[in-house]
């Protein structure tokens, strides 16, 4: 089996110095609704207990969100992951087997390898007209050697023309007016990874909801019992869709949340893979 973990301490120091982020409270965008921010909930590596745990408490709670799934890691549960994306969730290129050693890595070995045989698959399983949303394995945002700045590029090379939106594992909520212009370098927020607490993700939406900004969490395995990091306890993962669906947010799968951020900003420009698809309602 590969490695599930997503967060390192080196990602946090590539986006610790990063731009758009929010820090100030000022209306940056009308949500849908009257929604004071919007929250998108992700679902990394295509784990069984999400299929198990976690899509159901979404569908009891009735928000739709994003799995970023591994082939190597879903493959064999296809059939079910596919019933779990009719219900009207969004499903993500989290690569082909979630590599975490980068350094040696060229953009077009890794594009050709990790990203395309990975949207290829998902095409194929799901709809090529899918959002074309990708999450960093590891949380790692560089491939190969050099300045951060030339690996973040590098590997920005490998995902341009294939990605619409990437997803990072840290940071501040995202200033919906810097979205667009840094597509492949969206922040997010690991509430349960250190801590299965759930108030850390009520702190991070509150920060959230108070600038009127975009939160995306990430979690992996949904599981009766934490066992260890990474991991969230069911008990908290329903603790904190009952807290959100009491929030005045809009929470919708990332691929939405971008599409209508980038619809009121640059509607003259095209995304990768489409328009959003009208799909059932959970
Ligand atoms: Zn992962």
């Amino acid at each position: 089996m590969v490695s599930r973990r997503s967060f390192t301490a080196g990602a946090v120091s590539l986006i610790a110095g990063m731009g758009g982020g929010l820090a100030a409270a000022r209306p940056l965008l009308r949500w849908p609704g009257g929604a004071r921010a919007a929250v998108s909930l992700t679902y990394d590596d295509g784990l069984d207990s999400q299929i198990d745990n976690a899509a159901p408490d979404l569908q009891a709670a009735g928000f739709r969100a994003t799995f970023f799934l591994t082939r190597q890691n879903m493959e064999d549960q296809l059939p079910r992951w596919q019933a779990v994306w009719r219900l009207g969730h969004e499903v993500g290129n989290h690569s082909v087997t979630h590599p975490c050693q980068l350094r040696h890595c060229t953009s077009a070995r890794f594009g050709d390898e990790e990203i395309a045989p990975m949207e290829a698959f998902l095409d194929e399983h799901f709809s090529p007209d899918r959002f074309r949303s990708y999450a960093y394995p590891c949380g790692f945002i560089g491939l190969g050697e050099g300045e951060e700045s030339q690996r973040i590029a590098r590997y920005g090379r490998a995902l341009r023309g294939r990605i619409a939106a990437a997803r990072t594992v840290s940071g501040l909520a995202n200033d919906p007016s810097r979205v667009v212009s840094d597509p492949l370098l969206l922040h997010a927020y690991q509430p349960t990874y250190a801590v299965d607490d759930p108030r850390r993700a009520f702190r991070y939406v509150r920060r959230t909801l108070a600038a009127g900004g975009w939160a995306i969490l990430v979690f992996h395995d949904v599981l009766g019992v934490r066992k260890g990091e990474g991991q969230t306890s069911q008990a908290s993962h329903r603790a904190i869709l009952r807290w959100l669906s009491d929030q005045p947010i809009w929470c919708a799968p990332m691929g939405e949340v971008f599409q209508y951020i980038q619809a009121r900003q640059s509607p003259a420009r095209p995304v990768a893979g489409g328009q959003p698809q009208p799909r059932a309602r959970v």
